[in-house]
């Protein structure tokens, strides 16, 4: 199952196209700023987005520039009414997958959302990564965490934070370092931030969250994931 992301201003558009696609058997979530898409991003493993450009706020553009620094398994379908090779040029350059020009008619909207997805997810199951370390096994294409054959539900900053640790074992991340690969240059949190996340983090994953055994605290420093 898919998961779909529509980003549209335009009320009557946006639940034209969910319809449709819905009817599709595609799981949709609908944002109606550029803001609303960024938070339900945060908080949800969305599949591919349909991006309109025009939005009031954060634009298209910028949306775009978010998804592929924090999302890059996120496929992304531009939507625009502006039909200049230079928008198009734009739009693909920035890391959008496709194009679509308004007015579309959904049979073509459908065809390149199939297209778009087929196409990235043999390229993400290329770089899928299957990482196994005692009991714990993260699959990085599905974002599924399993401890002991358990799934274990993590939220997508927990699920980052455990991938940048778990595929260096050994290597130490200070809190600056994991606040800039897992949040990003334009988060003003403190490093406080990194601490709570590991917490929860640990109680989800150790048998012992006080004696941790997978992510260990290298003090005055940050954190490392164990050697085996
Ligand atoms: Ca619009």
């Amino acid at each position: 199952m898919c998961n779909i992301l529509i980003v549209e201003d335009e009320k009557p558009i946006r639940e034209f196209i969910a319809i449709n696609l819905k009817r599709e058997k595609f799981d949709v979530l609908e944002a109606s700023t550029g803001e609303e898409a960024i938070s339900l991003l945060k908080d949800n493993h969305i599949d591919l987005v349909i991006l309109d450009l025009m939005l009031p706020g954060i634009d298209g553009y910028e949306v775009c520039g978010y998804i592929r620094n924090n999302h890059s398994y996120t496929a992304i379908i531009m939507v625009t009414a502006k039909s200049s090779d230079m928008d198009k040029v734009l739009g693909l350059e920035l890391g959008a997958d496709d194009y679509v020009v308004k007015p579309f008619n959904t049979y073509e909207l459908t065809a390149r959302v199939r297209s778009v997805l087929r196409r990235t997810k043999k390229v993400n199951s290329r770089e899928f990564e299957n990482l196994v370390d005692g009991q714990i096994q993260v699959n990085t294409l599905t974002h599924m965490v399993y401890k002991n054959d358990q799934a274990i539900d993590l939220t997508p900053k927990e699920f980052d934070l455990l991938v940048i640790l778990a595929k260096n074992p050994g290597v130490v991340f200070d809190r600056n370092r994991i606040l800039d690969l897992v949040w990003d240059e334009n988060y003003f949190g403190d490093t406080k931030t990194v601490d709570v996340h590991i917490r929860r983090l640990r109680e989800k994953i150790e048998d012992n969250p006080s004696e941790p055994v997978y992510i260990e605290t290298v003090w005055g420093v940050g954190y490392r994931w164990r050697i085996k």
